[in-house]
């Protein structure tokens, strides 16, 4: 008979009495074992697509201007969490996708990218928040996306292909997920929605309270019971745009409000919980060479660390892991005059909002204006060139990946910023990991994406129901 593996060795109870018993060590068991049970709540917190770069650039961002460290960085400076350095390859790239990455959180495989718990051979693995409830923990999924993309449904659902946003929609309620918060109207919405359900008024029937405002948010009515709230079609603004427009500051909430209020509502659960919170967001501005959309909502991101963590750290039962899926454009401040990195702070609207207002028939001085409208930044009139060329398809860098307008657009404010990329897709960069709470000692070091699935279930004490 083979050895069994840990996590059939974690199922049988029999076993793992009779080698604790014992005293013999079995290789990366023994610690989980005695932790087992020790874990009430695990909150696991994403920043998707964060490179190094954007850790670093958010920290400074708030030293040089707000006079503090970040949240995450205070963690590591303060010697509260345990750092790993985490290789995030799925089944099929090095390259991972944001599916097949929490995927391998979210079950403990590797699929292929694109794929959210379903592996290369058609096998359907059992998502940790279903896990979690029929363990009888209450479960929650928040994020600045769509709640129905692909980090959050990592965590709780099973496609072939992470496009199929009503699918996921549909089994977030079918497996009951308790609180659901970010944008996605769309897939919830009778008139948009293919089938023309009203996922909504099934959400109603099965007892959810519904939001679909900050004010109905906070209310009142959503700190205790199912919630779903759904705030804009599509994802949440970028947070800069946010922050700068009246309209979406008053109906959308933060990252941290929704965080807070899920945090408070899960917690009344006699049996503990577990918290998905992902900013969701920070990889978009990276594919989109974004640096106001990248460093506001690392920083919104990092507030909703601070959230999780005055939880954690006024207790001693709750797992945090803070983490990203990739790296993403991998941003870098390269050597200039600190000013040139100050002037970020002037910035009013992301490059998103620049390019939304702009097209192919727009002047050279109407792309002037924009961007200096949102960034402060007056550029001459041969890089307004450059960007309208881009605008329609004709403009030419050595490396294609940067003909882009999002591409040439961040090129140009780097001559501002001297914040600069390296392309705009995802990057093998293994990435940083940081944890706290029992069952965190064993994510010290070198870490595979899919122990992490193991961690969460052996700490606290699920994994008879994987
Ligand atoms: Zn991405």
């Amino acid at each position: 008979m083979s050895n069994p593996t840990r996590r059939e060795f974690l199922k049988t109870g029999a076993l793992s009495t009779l080698l604790l018993g014992s005293g013999i060590a079995v290789a990366g068991g023994c610690e989980a074992i005695r932790q087992r049970g020790k874990t009430k709540n695990v909150i696991f917190l994403v920043s998707d697509g964060m490179s190094a770069g954007t850790l670093t650039l958010a920290d400074l961002m708030l030293r040089r201007h707000h006079g503090r460290s970040s949240n995450w960085v205070r963690l590591l400076e303060e010697g509260k969490v345990n750092r790993g350095l985490m290789d995030m390859a799925s089944a099929d790239r090095i390259v991972t996708d944001s599916a097949a990455a929490a995927a391998s959180w979210g079950c403990g495989h590797r699929v292929n990218n694109g794929a959210l718990n379903i592996g290369p051979d058609g096998t359907h693995h059992k998502p940790v928040l279903p896990v979690f409830r029929d363990a009888g923990k209450a479960t929650g999924l928040v994020t600045t996306t769509e709640i129905t993309h692909a980090t959050p449904a990592g965590f709780a659902a099973n496609v072939e292909s992470r496009a199929m946003g009503e699918t996921i929609a549909e089994q977030y309620l079918e497996r009951q997920i308790d609180i659901l918060l970010g944008g996605g109207h769309n897939h919830y919405d009778p008139e948009q929605r293919e089938d023309g359900r009203d996922l909504y008024e099934e959400h109603r029937q099965s007892g959810y309270y519904i939001a679909k405002t900050k004010s109905e948010l906070m209310n009142g009515n959503a700190t205790e019971g199912q919630v779903l709230g759904v705030f804009t079609n599509g994802h949440l603004p970028y947070t800069l745009d946010h922050q700068n427009t009246p309209e979406l500051l008053e109906n959308v909430p933060t990252l941290a409000e929704m965080t807070d209020l899920a945090i408070g509502n899960l917690s009344d659960h006699p049996d503990g919980f577990i918290l998905q919170v992902e900013g969701g967001r920070v990889d978009h501005a990276a594919h989109s060479n974004d640096l106001g959309g990248l460093i506001y909502d690392q920083i919104a991101f990092d507030d909703a660390v601070g959230v999780a963590m005055a939880f954690a750290e006024s207790r001693d039962d709750t797992l945090v892991i803070i983490t990203t899926d990739h790296g993403n454009a991998n941003p870098g401040l390269n050597s200039a005059p600190d000013e040139h990195f100050d002037s970020i702070r002037e910035f009013r609207h992301t490059n998103d909002w620049i390019r939304r207002g702009l097209d192919t028939d727009s002047s050279l001085s109407q792309i002037q204006e924009r961007i200096e409208y949102a960034t402060g930044y007056e550029i001459p009139s041969e890089q307004a060139e450059f960007y309208r060329q881009a605008a329609r398809g004709t403009y030419r860098a050595a490396y294609s990946s940067m003909n882009s307008t999002a591409a040439v657009l961040g090129q140009i404010l780097a001559n501002h910023t001297h914040v600069n990329w390296v392309g705009g897709s995802h990057t093998a960069d293994y990435v940083e990991l940081a944890t706290f709470g029992p069952g965190s000692e064993a994510l010290e070091g070198f870490v595979i994406n899919t122990q992490l699935f193991d961690v969460m279930t052996e700490a606290a004490g699920v994994a008879e129901f994987v």
